[in-house]
C-alpha cells in the first residue's frame, strides 16, 4: 500500500463501484479519462491491470470534454 488513494487494489474497487456520471473524468488523453469517484485525492487513474494509468492534473489539459 501506498498510503495515497491509489494502491491498485483500491482503484479496481472504485472503478467497479463509480458510475461514469459519478466519476472525475479529468482526461488524460481522449481515450483515457479519470474513473475514480469526483473529488478524490491524490492522482487521477483509469485502466485496468497492465493497462492502468496515474497522472497527476496539468493545468494545460483541456476542459471536461466528455460531460
Ligand atoms: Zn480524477
Amino acid at each position: 500500500m501506498t498510503g495515497d488513494g491509489s494502491s491498485d487494489s483500491l482503484l479496481d474497487l472504485e472503478f467497479a463501484y463509480t458510475s461514469y456520471s459519478d466519476s472525475c473524468r479529468d482526461l488524460y488523453s481522449p481515450y483515457y479519462y479519470c474513473r475514480r469517484p469526483l473529488g478524490h485525492e491524490g492522482v487521477h487513474a483509469a485502466g485496468f491491470g497492465s493497462g492502468r494509468l496515474r497522472w497527476h492534473h496539468e493545468p494545460n489539459h483541456p476542459p471536461h470534454m466528455l460531460s
